[in-house]
């Protein structure tokens, strides 16, 4: 007996458990939910006669080989004519081993399955998989199961672990049977053993859309162990001490007489909620949702003021310098007169301007503090934080927003986070745990709503005389610059090339530019002379993307536009349509364009409604590119479906209320089969 050989079996078999391991399947429990992607039929076979008539269709069929040669017109290939009742087929293979053309030797019984073509030279299929018949040879009586798998693991591997899988796990069912029955599911097991092998008579269609009773049970066991976890989640955080800002005192009644503006109705409604959250003695978690110029700064500017009032500090973080230096010069003068004192931080101060802001922060002294990234170091501490604003949340990683909450000393400040990027109900009910949400659906009176045209770069000329007129008239101009993913110094190149055309081409207007490597002052310095007025153009890469708020520029080009996606356009010409003049906005675009770019800069032209354009988006999209990949990180659901399955988050909903509330060992139970390794559904 060889020794040799004994070895190589379970080292062979180690290879395979570290690629199953790869794609996450080092348990039985992984495996019976490793679901397959789709099916294919070879439960039948349709006779050759029938099948050259079903051109476009994947068909099985079996027939005998007439000939097989390898031509070189027009290339190599591997030509293989097979019959079957006197009618003929083609089959061409571009790539192929010599062993194939043994394989397919003349008189041999092919079982073929692949795409029917109309050739030139008749009926033909290219590169079906064909595999010899034996004497014997049955059709399967299921449909087979095509797995996601990885690198270097076959079907074949994948099938044989599964099924082996299949045969140790644990079926138990989580929900008892009258309660399954009553939520009109079918077994856990039954649905699973379905799934990996489905019947021949079972329902394909229903299968492949998702909608067999099968995927509903699965999906909906997914959907209740995301729910439940995001309950489980927000208990804990009701357990947690926050401070309690409650408190409306002089600041608070000051800085509210001193408003340069009325609230609008939406505005003072999310004010009421804020308010009544960070009352409570445990840490608030609400998103402030609100388009593009709808005036969220000003809400968390009052939340702040309410901290302060009640002997907290406040923190406000923005993700661009540019938007951290409008808020500050903003807020700060709206409160700096009540002898509040604000405090500024971000990345490009000076070593020693720095040290002063940490102290300032650090000893108490410092009552609003107002800054970037900068302020999640480890060196900035807090004496008293109460409250946490993150502007434009959605440009922030989870880690960073998590960094800045855990600055308060000893107890969790209340945590505001704001976003433009609307949300739809279903993505904000299951991606974001425990999040409450407010939402501000109206925008200030007496704007004008933007009129968006699409251009065609090739107009561009016509494009520059628009923009002369419109800054002789008094307007000013946004020139968005083209984003180029693949490089910011190409990027930053385009730019800077457009700002000495444009000079040359405009010698009469004040042209600034600005983008994201200028020094901290020197933005400033151009932000400056925007926002007074005395510079009519602004030429600009996407920097300028969130935030900026200079209610007197009324015209914005964005060119490339169909480089831009839908939420990223939105942003931008938010820029525009804040005062009272009639804003435009031009998408500049290099045709031809492509189908998605096509519908996409369809949809920023017919509306100008942020939820609107997130839900169209999404429609095209799918919510796991929707919510970029910043936010989505790894899929969060792997088998339901946030935009059809929208009718099951709402029944799990439900019930994880309810079993959490009633039957906790049932959720306990669930949670465990479906949380598995799987550290968490959860986002904050
Ligand atoms: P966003 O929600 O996009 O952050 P901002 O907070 O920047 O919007 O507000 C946009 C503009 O609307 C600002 O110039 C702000 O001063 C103004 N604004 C906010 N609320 C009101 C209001 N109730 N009435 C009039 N103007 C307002
Ligand atoms: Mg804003």
């Amino acid at each position: 007996m060889s020794t040799n050989k004994k070895k190589s079996t379970p080292n062979k078999s180690l290879r395979t458990v570290d690629k199953l391991a790869r794609l996450g399947l080092s348990t039985d429990l992984a495996l019976a939910l490793h679901l397959p992607m789709r099916y294919e039929d070879e439960t039948t076979l349709t006779p050759l006669s029938e099948a050259v008539r079903m051109q476009g269709h994947t068909v099985q069929l079996e027939a005998v080989v007439s000939a097989c040669d390898v031509q070189y017109r027009p290339r190599r290939q591997l030509v293989v004519t097979v019959e079957d009742q006197g009618v003929e087929l083609t089959l061409r293979f571009l790539n192929f081993y010599g062993s194939q053309a043994v394989q397919m030797a003349e008189g041999k019984r092919l079982r073929i399955r692949g795409e029917m073509r109309y050739g030139f030279f008749g009926s033909e299929m290219v590169h079906p998989v064909v595999k010899t018949v034996q004497e014997g040879d049955v059709l399967p009586q299921a449909l087979t199961p095509v797995y996601p798998a990885g690198e270097g693991l076959s079907q074949t591997l994948l099938r044989k672990a599964i099924t082996s899988a299949l045969t140790r796990f644990d079926f138990s069912d989580t929900l008892p049977d009258a309660l399954r029955t009553t939520l009109q599911l079918i077994p856990f097991e039954q649905a699973i053993r379905l799934l990996h092998n489905p019947p021949a008579d079972c329902d394909e269609y229903a299968l492949m859309e998702r909608t067999h009773p099968a995927w509903t049970r699965v999906k909906f066991d997914e959907l209740l162990a995301q729910q439940l976890s995001m309950k489980r989640a927000q208990v804990a955080r009701r357990q947690q001490g926050a401070p309690s800002l409650g408190m409306e005192g002089s600041l608070c009644r000051a800085f509210n007489a001193a408003l340069p503006f009325a609230l609008t109705g939406a505005q003072q409604r999310v004010l009421t909620e804020i308010r009544r959250d960070i009352t409570a003695s445990y840490p608030m978690q609400r998103l402030l949702q609100g388009d593009v110029g709808s005036g969220k700064t000003i809400v968390a500017a009052l939340a702040a003021v309410q901290a302060i009032d009640n002997g907290y500090q406040a923190v406000l973080m923005a993700p661009t310098e540019i938007l951290a230096e409008q808020h500050f010069r903003k807020i700060a003068a709206l409160i700096e007169p009540f002898g509040v004192q604000v405090v500024w931080l971000t990345g490009s101060l000076k070593k020693r301007e720095k040290e002063a802001a940490r102290e300032l922060i650090e000893s108490g002294t410092a009552q609003l503090v107002i800054g970037t990234h900068a302020l999640i170091q480890e060196d900035v501490l807090f004496a008293r934080l109460g409250l946490v604003i993150v502007d434009e949340q959605h440009r922030f990683g989870v880690a960073q927003r998590l960094t800045l909450r855990n600055k308060g000393v000893d107890q969790i400040p209340h945590q505001l986070m704001m976003s433009a990027t609307p949300i739809p109900r279903t993505l904000a009910m299951t991606y974001y745990a425990d999040l409450e949400v407010s939402v501000i659906d109206e925008l200030p009176p007496g704007r004008t709503p933007i009129m968006t045209r699409l251009i065609d770069q090739d107009r561009r000329d016509e494009v520059i005389e628009r923009v002369h007129a419109a800054a002789l008239e008094g307007k000013q101009i946004y020139w968005v610059c083209p984003l180029i993913e693949e490089s910011e110094a190409l990027q930053l190149q385009t730019a800077t090339d457009t700002y000495v055309t444009l000079t040359a081409a405009l010698p009469d207007l004040r042209i600034g530019l600005v983008h994201g490597r200028l020094k901290t002052a020197e933005k400033q310095q151009v932000m400056d002379a925007f926002a007074s007025g005395e510079l009519h153009l602004l030429v600009a890469t996407t920097v300028i993307e969130v935030g900026v708020d200079v209610p007197n520029a009324s015209l914005m080009v964005i060119e490339h536009a169909e480089r831009f996606g839908l939420s990223q356009l939105h942003q931008l010409r938010g820029r525009v349509g804040r005062g009272s003049a009639a804003s435009v906005c031009l998408l500049l675009y290099q045709a031809p364009l492509g189908m998605i770019a096509k519908q996409r800069l369809a949809i920023m032209r017919e509306t100008t409604d942020g939820f609107e354009i997130a839900r169209r988006d999404l429609e095209i999209r799918g919510p796991g590119e929707f919510l970029g990949a910043r936010q989505s990180g790894q899929a969060m659901l792997r088998f339901a479906n946030l935009e059809t399955d929208q009718w099951l988050v709402e029944k799990a909903r439900d019930l994880a209320a309810d079993l959490l509330l009633h039957q906790k060992d049932i959720a306990e139970a669930h949670l465990a089969r479906w949380l598995g390794s799987r550290e968490d559904f959860l986002r904050v």
